[in-house]
């Protein structure tokens, strides 16, 4: 009942000093699926900026973005388009693209004529015990390989069985094709549970180079390269399932094919407004994410289904809650109680797509960024409960887990579950990174995650109303302090980045990767004190090229090598650092 009384209270206050706002309404609205789920590249996320923008006007923020707009513009790349031609050729017989072949996003453009291998199912598994490259030459050669891994839907596989391991990414599978000398990848779904399945044109799989020409092609293809070897597809499958043992072998014609690819580029834009304050050398940010999954695409959960991911939690009830306090702070101000600070308001775009709008943001302040003491995060806010909610980051500046407990004692009485880190997969990260103290909000992971399901009818506005009486009582109560210090935070394994599918999977290096830097190596911002990437002697700006033997280009690249190598193992690693390559050796760990 209580909890019940401080949301109306809430209410309240903003409808009597300032402009009319409802929370509900504006999560409704930003989840609608004529937003088309606010992905990058969408006219549905241009309308969400319009009306964000529109809104904090009304609320008398002045703009805080570039030239007097509440703007900021960038340009991203937001995927693929298929053009002509792509095709495979077998033996003078032309498959085309869309019924036969479908060229994968992350392939190179360009047309290959060479032998080709059948390598199973494309897998290299020591942990596993199962290697379809062993005993395979596949140097300058084409790879077939079959989708997913064997004994799937089998619980008594060796695999999973009823889940796919990251072995059967495609993703994964190509940079395990590259790492063995192949040149091309085409993959074919196996008959045993997907005959003559139709294929998928590229989108999910995301677009960042692979390093090698890669499609997918249909049965009939298949066979046409099997013609000849004594065996088909469906045995060579059966002999491979029957076991979980691979039966690798070269095929006895040569292919010829053909990728083209364009890269998509859009504008995108950060709405950013402000309350000026008392003194303007001082600003505190307080961001929430308005982008979300489009119609899907890598991230989503969801992946088959081509529909809006509407992103009601994530991340339209942070977005609904930062401009509730912004109404509120607005309203404050006109009566008279002018912040301090500079309070900038910024809803960002390409959260999704790796920080893109927050990277921007701190690449590229509209202010300088010295002058930014704190900044709050909210990103998952609507779905308290049990009354618990997250609080990321007070390990990162002297004195935020007292400010912490004694605002929620003062207001709200959640039952906060804190961590120290300030790194994680939102958009606090990029200032963090940056060396400003940060504070994120969540309520936690849920099964709609990422998925379409995520819809404005599971959003708890009571809480979500709460919450944003919480943020806007910690903006105030870091007004009224002095400059907080900042400090190098612990790291935790933290729930947010089991949402994100980090942890619990291969080795540990202890890096964080600059999500920014798309080719020429893995940019890390820093290195987590204490892991084995500083014991090492690596360093933040430093560009990982090369590690254990395997060509790092992205951060793909990257995260497969760690997937394939043991906790424990020592590798080499080569770096770019100030224009030279150097080697480091370190030990990998255990994730945290
Ligand atoms: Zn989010
Ligand atoms: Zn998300």
């Amino acid at each position: 009942m209580r909890t019940w009384l401080c949301g109306l209270f809430l209410v309240a206050v903003v409808a009597r000093g300032g402009a009319p706002y409802s929370i509900e309404t504006t999560v409704k609205r930003l989840a609608d699926p004529r937003w088309e789920g606010r992905g990058v590249g969408t006219a549905g996320i241009d309308s969400a900026a319009a009306f964000l923008a529109s809104e904090m006007k009304r609320m008398g923020l002045e703009p805080g973005g570039e030239g007097g707009t509440y703007f900021q513009d960038m340009e991203v790349t937001t995927g693929v388009k298929v053009g002509d031609p792509c095709a495979v050729e077998v033996k003078g017989k032309r498959f085309p693209l869309g019924e036969s072949v479908q060229p994968i996003g992350f392939s190179t453009n360009g047309t290959l004529e060479a032998p080709v291998v059948f390598a199973g199912y494309g897998i290299t598994a020591p942990g596993f015990d199962y290697d379809d490259y062993a005993g395979l030459d596949a140097h300058d050669k084409i790879v077939l390989v079959m989708s997913n891994e064997p004994g799937e839907m089998d619980s008594t596989s060796r695999f999973d069985g009823n889940v796919n391991t990251p072995h059967a990414e495609l993703r994964t599978k190509a940079i395990n094709a590259r790492e063995h000398g192949a040149l091309g990848i085409v993959v074919v779904d196996g008959p045993r549970y997907h005959a003559g399945e139709s294929i998928r044109p590229p989108g999910s799989e995301g677009y960042m180079s692979g390093g090698l020409l890669a499609a997918r092609v249909t049965q009939p293809v298949a066979a046409a390269l099997f013609d000849g070897s004594g065996m088909t597809l469906a045995q060579a499958q059966e002999a491979i399932d029957s076991r979980t043992r691979p039966h690798s072998m070269a095929l006895p014609s040569p292919a010829r094919l053909t990728v083209t690819l364009q890269r998509t580029r859009a504008h995108t834009r950060n709405v950013v407004g402000m309350i000026t304050g008392r003194d303007t050398s001082r600003t505190l940010v307080i961001g929430a994410h308005y982008d979300h999954l489009g119609y899907g695409g890598e991230s989503s959960l969801a992946p088959d289904q081509h529909v809006p991911h509407v992103g009601a939690d994530d991340n339209a009830s942070g977005t609904a809650a930062l401009l509730a306090i912004a109404n509120q702070e607005a309203a404050r101000a006109k009566a008279g109680k002018r912040p301090t600070h500079d309070l900038v308001f910024c809803a960002f775009t390409g959260e999704e797509m790796g920080l893109v709008g927050s990277s921007h943001f701190t690449d590229d302040p509209t202010r300088p960024l010295e002058t930014v003491e704190s900044m709050l995060n909210m990103d998952m806010v609507g779905r308290l409960r049990n009354n618990k909610l997250m609080v990321m980051g007070v390990g990162t500046a002297t004195g935020f887990p007292e400010l912490v407990s004694r605002v929620n004692a003062k207001t709200e009485r959640f039952d906060l579950k804190t961590s120290s880190d300030g790194y994680g997969p939102s958009d606090h990260s990029s200032f963090y990174k940056k060396k400003v103290p940060v504070l994120m909000l969540f309520t936690g992971a849920h099964e709609d995650y990422h998925k379409p399901s995520d819809t404005a009818d599971k959003i708890d506005y009571q809480g979500l109303t709460r919450v944003a009486h919480f943020a806007a009582a910690v903006l105030e109560t870091l007004d009224a302090r002095p400059r907080p210090t900042y400090l190098v935070a612990q790291a935790d394994s933290g729930s947010l980045g089991r949402i994100a599918g980090g942890g619990g999977y291969g080795a540990y290096l202890g890096t964080i990767p600059d999500y920014m830097q798309t080719q020429g190596g893995v940019l890390l911002s820093g290195v987590r004190s204490g892991g084995p990437a500083e014991k090492a002697g690596l360093l933040g700006g430093d560009v990982i090229v090369k590690f254990d033997g395997i060509q790092i280009d992205n951060i793909y690249d990257y995260t497969f090598a760690l997937r394939s190598r043991k906790p424990g193992q020592a590798v080499r690693i080569t770096v770019k650092r100030a224009g030279a390559e150097k080697d480091l050796v370190a030990t990998l760990g255990r994730r945290p």
